[in-house]
């Protein structure tokens, strides 16, 4: 099953987070996994490590609320622990693909938890390969561990930084090594990773809202190119990478990803949202009686799209929370019949009304098309599609799973064709101009899925994967 072939995807969309000093560290990271459970719904892991540095794990495929248990927890003792949320594709979805990874090398205990995207990855371990590494799963992540174990360096923390400098794109890793924990993350700061404290101890996590979660008092962000290394010395950071300039922070972690009770990238994720939806409103107002949003990731834009626009804002889809985000299936058909599962149009909202619905993204277009068909469906006169990002043209290679450019609707149709297959009244996007206005810092954010700039270059011919996402497709300009 886990055959290596260079077509394998890897993409990765996670949430990770980590323990340092805290009693019960498994418990925490398990709520911490909690509050991350939107980056990254297939499978989770936690590794613990405790007082004679022996480690402990457990593993397996599903939510966090399905896979651990008191007594999982209970038998990950330790004040150290590490712990990770996956998304995969098609064909990966195994329990030896899910993190954290654990190895034993030459110098002892390892675990890694990555959220990324590590663009030479197949380069790197095809060379790895031919000098005779055997993988054990098809996870970019696993070529860090290769490398740090054939780094001369004494230490862990050494180890990984001799494994960074090798390898290129984006990540914001936890490692946990007996006694250590270490967070890391690349000089683009693609991903983010904030580090807070918890009683005598300190935790990491993707992303603010677990730190909420847990009790820990936000510190600050782990900084691009920085290393933290926790240990019986306290906390010890290091600049081993100089930061790059501009960053490339992914500017989808604010329009869609992120949670928006989390601060990333230094700003309050509903706070840009906002903003994005009173730009929204201003470049693409509409003849409307109300405002909806595609719940939940699109309320916060929704919401400043009615502030500004004056328009009522009023529910008229309402989601059920207890099936997955409809993205986060690795198939097709799953995908299309969760749409229904997942939303269902209130009547009496929307009967008789012109409605201005707002989505953050676009990106097949299969979601949009179905929920403008039920909402038709419960008697709405007008739909208006607002959309808070640009038209998606272009596949992500720095860990947000996009698929390749012929299935980006973006990349092959024209506005106008797209307003058609969606059969709305009118299609209105945000400009990539206006979306970069919504940020303190437009200079320091990737935009690559909505230019194809890619800050990092991907080597086609060293990728089949990347290759066939970026196979040319028919320009809307010239349909
Ligand atoms: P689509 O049917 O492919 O156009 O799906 C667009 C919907 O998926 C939007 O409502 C977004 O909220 C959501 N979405 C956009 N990008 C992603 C992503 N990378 N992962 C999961 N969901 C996404």
């Amino acid at each position: 099953m886990n055959g290596w072939s260079p077509d394998k995807t890897w993409r990765e969309e996670c949430g990770v987070f980590a323990a340092y000093g805290v009693p019960r560290a498994a418990e925490i990271v398990g709520l911490g996994l909690h509050a991350l459970q939107h980056r990254g719904q297939e499978s989770t892991g936690i590794v613990s490590c405790d007082p004679l540095g022996e480690f402990h794990s457990h593993k397996g495929l599903g939510l966090v609320s399905d896979v651990y248990d008191e007594a999982a927890l209970s038998r990950l003792t330790g004040t150290l622990a590490i712990g990770h949320n996956r998304y995969s594709t098609t064909g990966s979805l195994t329990l030896e693909n899910t993190q954290p990874l654990r190895v034993v090398y030459r110098a002892g205990a390892l675990a890694l938890a990555h959220n990324g995207n590590l663009v030479n990855a197949r380069e790197l371990r095809r060379n790895l390969e031919e000098a005779g590494s055997i993988f054990q799963t098809t996870l970019d992540t696993e070529i860090l561990l290769h490398l740090m174990a054939l780094s001369s360096a004494s230490s862990p923390d050494a180890a990984l930084v001799e494994a960074a400098r090798q390898v290129r794109g984006a990540w914001s890793l936890v490692l946990l090594a007996p006694g250590r924990v270490i967070a890391f993350r690349d000089p683009h700061g693609f991903r983010p990773l904030c580090i807070g404290r918890l009683g005598e101890g300190w935790v990491v996590a993707s992303e603010t809202c677990a730190l909420d979660l847990v009790g820990a008092a936000e510190l600050r962000a782990v900084a691009p190119g920085e290393l933290v290394s926790f240990g019986a010395d306290g906390m010890k950071t290091s600049r081993p990478i100089e930061a790059e300039t501009p960053l490339r922070q992914c500017i989808f972690e604010h329009i869609y990803f992120s949670r928006p009770d989390s601060r990333v990238f230094g700003e309050g994720v509903d706070r840009v949202r906002r903003r994005i939806g009173h730009r929204l409103a201003q470049e693409q107002p509409a003849e409307a009686d109300l405002v909806i949003a595609v719940p939940d990731s699109s309320n916060s834009i929704a919401l400043g799209y009615s502030e500004e626009s004056g328009l009522r804002y009023e529910l008229g889809l309402i989601r059920n929370h207890y099936v997955g985000r409809t993205f986060i299936q690795p198939h097709q058909a799953g995908r299309d019949s969760s749409v229904r599962i997942k939303f269902n149009p209130v009547r009496e909202v929307l009967e008789g009304q012109r409605v201005v619905v707002v989505d953050d993204s676009i990106v097949r277009g299969t979601t949009s098309k179905k929920l403008v068909r039920l909402m038709r469906r419960a008697g709405a006169k007008e739909v208006h599609f607002r959309v808070g990002s640009p038209p998606v043209t272009h596949p992500c290679f720095y860990g947000i799973d996009t698929p390749s450019r012929r299935e980006l609707v973006g990349a092959v149709k024209s506005v106008e064709q797209i307003r058609a297959y969606l059969e709305v009244d009118s299609l209105g996007y945000l400009s990539l101009e206006g979306l970069l206005a919504c940020e303190r810092e437009p200079a320091h954010f990737c935009r690559a899925c909505f230019t194809g700039s890619y800050p990092v270059a991907v080597d086609p011919t060293a990728d089949k994967l990347a290759m066939e996402k970026l196979r040319a497709v028919t320009p809307p300009a010239a349909r």
